[in-house]
């Protein structure tokens, strides 16, 4: 039976307990144990599909097709091991299951509660499909002490008891701020978040503390004191210089060593770090640097393009090159063509990312017409893709009102609505007027490319699976017309029916895929679009 690991934070939001748990995860992996990783989130939205990514950062989609909290894309870059729906749940959605059983009739007259209905629905969510592996670590969305978050709470404390002895250990990751004027670290704000902790009935069994400075022995002696726990089971969490640090970082605080003293599990071999410490090898060492500038809508907010920013590194780390990634607001590109130049001439790779709606995307169209004349590096993700087939359709095939209708009404739909696609549960339908909740064409879809294609030599097959997130697709009518304007379509659905990769063969690196490959990029294995993009952009700084 798997033993579990209840995450939860205290004194204030953003601690990283998501890259903790991402951490704790890949160190209990290089001890050779199997791990699920899951996140609970108190919100009431039913999944962040429709939040605004300056609400909640980037929406990260799973093999199976939901759309799912941006940690899961931390627990997937540093596990390796691919999300499911079932691994991030919402408030909303435990609600949206109760209602739907209450009005069906299942709770069979009784009053339906919190407790135990709400808390019995997180039970079985933590639960779910945990056979296969030895730990689950659940991350608890939120703060001790906020509202939303109790019946997670409550929750979990059952489940500790239910599971029996030494089957579910609890961890907190709280802050230890340094106050300059007394020149010291404070304990006090997680004495009172432990505080808040056992009076729901949890007395965690590690301390996490995050800390600018070094944590002294008295202090870390303090805090088991007044918290009840052993000051092995204090744990100091330094800032790191990456991200890809902290395993190493936090093994070396004896993290893993006291969760596993925690569970009672005694002889554990030691973990095999060779994975990351080769990644900050190559991280600490680089042999160049390239710039990259990323033309999109949400660039005040580089959470919202967390997965790319991380891809982007791993191409960094393949190709022994620092990545210095220039956020380009594409709505301040509608001006002149001139301002246009000027800011995209020192990049040497341009990457137009996913979005959504009208607004900058003229300055998206500019700047793809800017690396396909200037014989720079471009890379097109989904909407990035759909831009360069309009960008090509206008002035290279001869369409001058070539658009999408996610934009409005035209007359020449180069992208449209997709209103029928395959899927694994069978043949999908939809039209204009429905629910913009979950009705993407969302998840891992396989594609066909081309035999002699240049994304078919990077891929080095020519089968692949890739997530999808959109709405609108290129509509394969106008594939003719944009052939013969040097845009090839390299890359299919199986039934030839849905472009999913275009390419420019006379172009150093032109490349347009209407899928997420950010999503499914690690730092042990850089996804192969992000090294050859990168590779290309070092070749090109080699030119200017
Ligand atoms: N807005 C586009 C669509 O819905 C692209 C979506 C995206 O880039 N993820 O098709």
């Amino acid at each position: 039976m798997a033993r579990f690991i209840f995450i939860t934070g205290g004194v204030v939001s953003s601690l990283g307990k998501g890259l903790m748990a991402a951490s704790l995860g890949a160190l209990l992996q290089a001890r050779g144990y199997k791990v699920r990783t899951r996140k609970f989130d108190p919100y009431l939205n039913v999944d962040p599909g429709t939040m605004s990514p300056y609400q909640h950062g980037e929406v990260y989609v799973t093999d199976d097709g939901a759309e799912t909290d941006l940690d899961l894309g931390h627990y997937e870059r540093f596990t390796g091991v691919a999300s499911r729906q079932a691994d991030n749940v919402t408030q909303g959605r435990i609600y949206q299951t109760i209602i739907q059983k209450e009005r069906r009739g299942d709770y069979l007259g009784a009053t339906v509660q919190v407790i135990p209905h709400v808390t019995d629905e997180i039970k079985a969510f933590a639960l779910a499909e945990t056979d296969d592996v030895d730990f689950v670590l659940c991350e608890i969305g939120g703060t001790v002490g906020d509202i939303e978050s109790l019946p997670f709470m409550e929750a979990i404390r059952q489940l500790h008891n239910e599971l029996g002895p030494l089957q579910s250990i609890f961890v907190h990751v709280t802050l230890v701020p340094y106050i300059a004027a007394a020149g010291e670290l404070k304990t006090k704000p997680t004495q009172h978040s432990v505080r808040e902790l056992t009076s729901l009935g949890i007395q965690p069994d590690i301390l996490l503390c995050r800390c600018e400075q070094p944590l002294p022995d008295s202090e870390q002696a303090k805090i088991a004191l007044f918290c009840n726990v052993r000051k092995e089971a204090v744990i100091p969490a330094l800032d790191a210089r990456s991200i890809y640090a902290v395993p190493v970082q936090y093994h070396r605080e004896g993290l893993d060593r006291a969760v596993l003293e925690a569970f009672g599990i005694e002889g554990a071999r030691e973990p095999d770090l060779a994975r990351w410490q080769d990644i900050m090898e190559r991280y600490d060492h680089p042999e160049g640097e390239v710039t990259i500038g990323v033309v999109g809508k949400y660039v005040g907010l580089p959470d919202a393009y967390k997965s790319l920013h991380e891809a982007l590194m791993h191409g960094g780390l393949a190709n022994r090159v620092k990545v210095k990634i220039q956020w380009l607001d594409a709505e301040l590109f509608e001006a002149t063509e001139s301002d246009i130049a000027a800011q995209l001439e020192p990049m040497h790779g341009i990457l137009v990312p996913g979005g959504f709606g009208v607004r900058g995307s003229e300055g998206k169209i500019a700047s793809v017409r800017f690396a396909r004349e200037r014989n720079v590096p471009f890379f097109g993700i989904c909407l990035g893709m759909q831009m360069a087939c309009i960008e090509g359709a206008r002035n290279t095939a001869g369409i001058a009102h070539a658009s999408t209708t996610e934009f409005g009404p035209t007359d020449e739909p180069v992208v449209g609505l997709i209103t029928e696609w395959m899927s694994k549960e069978g043949l999908q339908r939809r039209h204009a007027g429905t629910d913009l909740g979950g009705t993407m064409r969302l998840g891992a879809y396989p594609a066909k490319l081309t035999g002699n294609s240049m994304v078919a030599g990077i891929y080095g097959t020519e089968d692949i699976s890739e997530r999808h997130r959109h709405r609108y697709e290129v509509n394969a009518r106008y594939r003719e017309p944009l052939e013969t304007g040097g845009l090839i379509f390299s890359g299919m659905s199986p039934d030839g029916a849905l472009p999913e990769i275009v390419e420019r063969p006379d172009h150093p690196w032109f490349i347009g895929v209407q899928f997420h490959p950010e999503l499914k990029s690690k730092p042990f294995d850089p996804h192969p679009l992000f090294r050859s993009f990168i590779e290309a952009a070092v070749k090109q700084s080699r030119l200017v």
